[in-house]
């Protein structure tokens, strides 16, 4: 990277020492690809890409991969080359994914002193989100309260210990009782802080249905269990399940937290859970990848990635999450970016790969399948810059890890000299032992070098996996300069 830069230093500097007009060629190519990014087009492509046509770009459904043609076919229009499978923008795996027809139902049944009862039912998604990978059915049962839903042999820790939840509905919280993800011991923990994990862990268990605390938010990050209903639930429902226990969520988490022993019990409260969802196996999804390459006799072999996550968190009976912000404004950035460099004729030393993720909201499983089918060797790569939810705010946020955190200088000095936003710069050191929940971290935990670039003092709400987040919770013009950012400093 330092020689790219220096390639454009160069240019600076030689433009001002040769012939007028030689000067002013040099300075308007510098200029031409630079400026030829604009706010307009940003959000021309933002109003696409959130359309209702691509229904959430749920990783594995046809929408996602028409909204993949799209992108491809603009990469191509500017010269963006392909950099997939057999000559394609494309790195193509398999990944089911479940339709939710509608909201689904979530009811409270309250027994009065008459012997009838009263039904309370809730509203999606103020109270609760329809699981976005629930089975399909309905289920009327007794709610358990299981703490974190987890059991560990090896730990001495079982959540369902002494419990029967055949057939019930088992109510439980994020996370696990060990917090210190710095601390070499969490990585014993960190298996079962999956969402995947508790979901097979409350079906080998034989429960019905699963209520997931703190869950009024589309996840498709979970499990599919055929027979079981999955529901994210707010504090409505949650506090309406306790109330007259004596037990509160919270206070029950911290003492688990500080005995590692666990609390669960069964709340005695009844509740129907209804899910309608179609299982589809079949699915497939992708990685777009388009490049540009080097043209340095010895570097060109060597590949700096700017990647984002294109899958955004899908449409669950109607409550579609475009993904504007999450990650439409990374996958738009990049796509500025590469079509400013590709339609310049710059040429640059390395190759640099656009690489727009498919299935970050999933499980990270499209960086999880670049890095263990990489398009370029690891030893070659530069560095992974990762882009997700650049879009709402007035600063600029760069961050590397330690091994590459001499890079960080380029941003600031291309900042500094072309943006003038104020600008974070951070290194970030150490080792994680948590769940990853970036495909940034997913490159660093198999050793590529990585960076982030994010935006700061947001000015817009967040509606994080939400309805609201479409193309207007981002300022268009953060995101002009994100994109001229990761643009002039190559
Ligand atoms: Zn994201």
């Amino acid at each position: 990277m330092r020689t790219l830069l220096l390639t454009f230093v160069l240019i600076l500097v030689s433009a001002f020492s040769r012939q007028t007009s030689t000067r002013q060629t040099d300075e308007q190519v510098l200029l031409r690809y630079f400026h030829s990014i604009s706010s307009g087009e940003i959000a021309d492509w933002m109003t696409e890409i959130c359309s209702p046509k691509y229904n959430g770009r749920l990783a594995g459904t046809p929408e996602y991969l028409a909204a993949a043609e799209w992108a491809a076919g603009k990469l191509k229009e500017r010269g963006v080359k392909p950099a997939g499978d057999n000559g394609s923008y494309f790195q193509r795996f398999h990944h089911p994914y479940t339709v939710v027809n509608d909201i689904g139902a979530l009811r409270l049944h309250i027994p009065q002193k008459d012997g009838s009862e009263i039904i309370k039912s809730y509203n999606a998604p103020d109270s609760y989100y329809p699981g976005m990978n629930s089975g399909n059915g309905e289920v009327t049962a007794e709610v358990v309260w299981v703490g974190y839903g987890m059991t560990a042999p090896e730990l001495n820790y079982d959540d369902y210990k002494g419990l029967d939840v055949k057939g019930k509905i088992v109510m439980m919280n994020r996370d696990v009782p060990f917090k210190d993800v710095r601390n070499p011991e969490y990585a014993k923990w960190v298996k079962y802080c999956y969402h995947q994990y508790k979901a097979e862990n409350a079906a080998a268990h034989g429960a019905a249905g699963m209520l997931y605390i703190d869950g009024n938010s589309a996840n498709p990050n979970i499990s599919y269990v055929e027979n079981m209903i999955v529901t994210g639930i707010g504090p409505e429902p949650l506090a309406d399940i306790l109330a007259g226990s004596g037990k509160d969520n919270k206070v029950l988490l911290q003492q688990m937290d500080k005995t590692f022993r666990p609390a669960s019990f069964a709340t005695g409260r009844i509740m129907t859970m209804k899910a309608n969802t179609i299982r589809h196996p079949e699915g497939m999804t992708c990685n777009i990848a388009g490049m540009i390459e080097g043209t340095d006799p010895q570097l060109k072999d060597e590949v700096i990635i700017i990647g984002g996550h294109f899958d955004a968190v899908g449409n669950a009976g109607g409550l579609s999450v475009a993904g504007g912000l999450d990650n439409a404004s990374g996958v738009i950035d990049i796509m500025a970016a590469a079509k400013a460099l590709a339609s310049s004729g710059i040429k640059m030393k390395r190759t640099v790969l656009f690489l727009l993720i498919g299935g970050e909201e999933v499980g990270l499983l499209g960086s999880k399948f670049y890095t263990e089918h990489p398009l370029f060797a690891k030893e070659k790569t530069v560095t992974y810059i990762n882009l997700d939810m650049v879009g709402n705010g007035t600063g600029l946020a760069v961050s590397a890890s330690e091994s590459c955190s001499a890079l960080t200088e380029y941003f600031k000095s291309a900042n500094d000299r072309y943006i003038h936003r104020p600008m974070k710069v951070s290194t970030s050191g150490g080792v994680f032992y948590g769940r990853p929940r970036s495909d940034g971290l997913v490159f660093h935990a198999d050793g590529f070098r990585t960076m982030d670039i994010s935006t700061t003092d947001g000015v817009k709400p967040v509606y994080y996996h939400l309805p609201g987040d479409d193309e207007t919770a981002v300022t268009p013009e953060i995101m002009e300069d994100v994109a001229k950012l990761i643009t002039c400093h190559l």
